[in-house]
């Protein structure tokens, strides 16, 4: 029997063992394995692969630690702008919202994008009158303040330089770390589904845009071949069109989603210096994942009995 999967990611970096203390990394495994568990339980019990990815999304979201919803990176102005994905691989509907304020989880409204709109990404004002409309979830800038962001932001405010996430202080002089959570995931019908969702790089421009909204470069999914979602320095992962990459090397070339992924990860974005990586699940539902960076932040569980939850490299 082809097995049910799931796999999701909280950001790829520079994240070193020798700077993290023991409880700071129980609480990210617990975070992880929270996330793995809400999408799995879907999943279980014949839930679709889409409201899969949106759960795991959701709980990443809600988590402090993640670089998405709450613990959202400041822009240079001192606020949080968001940007959020999601594919379904039946039909290729898909939906996306970019910077986008004070909504408490982006994934939500990136879904009604797809289920309300004839559109697939909507930005700015246009996005935030929407979630007016909408009536999902919003919050005041209180809610998106947590300490270790706001003394991120502090340290490079003034330099001029937008950094990627998860980065100690100590780290953020060579400044090329990544944030980001998603997930992707095979339902017991064979269906595919991917979502992404990000506060972006800290310190950012007003109205940058990067990869995670982006359908084809942070997020894709196709029942006949895989669903991909990225985590990294988005403007490479915007010019390799990265998750749709993927995709086309299985499609044109025959590869398997982990030779594939591989290429992709390790060769396009190696070349470019697109710092990061992703995690996919393939039509089987075998699980892959691939990052050039030091760690990612990711887990994974099938009903095939593996799983696991990881940090740093091997
Ligand atoms: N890809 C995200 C962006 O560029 C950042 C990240 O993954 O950390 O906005």
């Amino acid at each position: 029997m082809i097995p049910i999967s799931i796999a999701i990611h909280g950001g790829a970096g520079t994240i070193l063992r020798s700077e993290m203390s023991p409880d700071r990394e129980r609480a990210y495994r617990d975070g992880l394995q929270a996330a793995v568990d809400a999408g799995y339980r879907l999943l279980e019990k014949g839930g679709s692969a889409m409201d899969a990815v949106i759960a795991a999304t959701v709980s990443l979201e809600d988590n402090p630690l993640f670089n998405a919803g709450k613990g959202s990176v400041f822009t240079h102005e001192g606020s949080h702008e968001m940007d959020a994905s999601l594919m379904r691989g039946d039909d290729l509907a898909a939906g996306a919202v970019a910077g986008v304020r004070g909504v408490r989880n982006p994934i939500l409204l990136a879904r009604e994008v797809m289920l309300q709109t004839p559109h697939v990404l909507l930005s700015g004002e246009g996005a935030m009158a929407f979630a007016k409309a909408c009536g999902v979830p919003m919050e005041g800038p209180a809610y998106f303040h947590t300490d270790f962001r706001y003394q991120q932001w502090q340290a490079v405010k003034d330099s001029g330089i937008s950094v990627l996430d998860h980065s100690t202080a100590s780290q953020l002089q060579g400044a090329n770390k990544m944030g980001t959570v998603g997930a992707v995931a095979r339902d017991i019908h064979g269906r595919l589904a991917a979502a992404t969702s990000t506060g972006g790089m800290t310190n950012k421009q007003f109205g940058r845009v990067g990869d995670s909204p982006v359908i084809g470069a942070g997020t894709w999914a196709d029942n006949n071949t895989c669903a991909i979602s990225c985590t990294g320095h988005g403007e490479l992962f915007l010019k390799a069109v990265a998750a749709y990459d993927v995709h086309a090397r299985m499609l044109y070339k025959g590869l398997s989603l982990e030779e594939a992924m591989r290429e992709t990860v390790m060769g396009k974005l190696v070349d470019i210096s697109g710092e990061g990586g992703m995690i996919g699940v393939d039509a089987k539902g075998r699980v892959s994942m691939a990052f050039n960076s030091e760690g990612m932040y990711r887990g994974f569980r099938s009903s095939d009995g593996s799983g696991h939850i990881a940090i740093y490299g091997s």
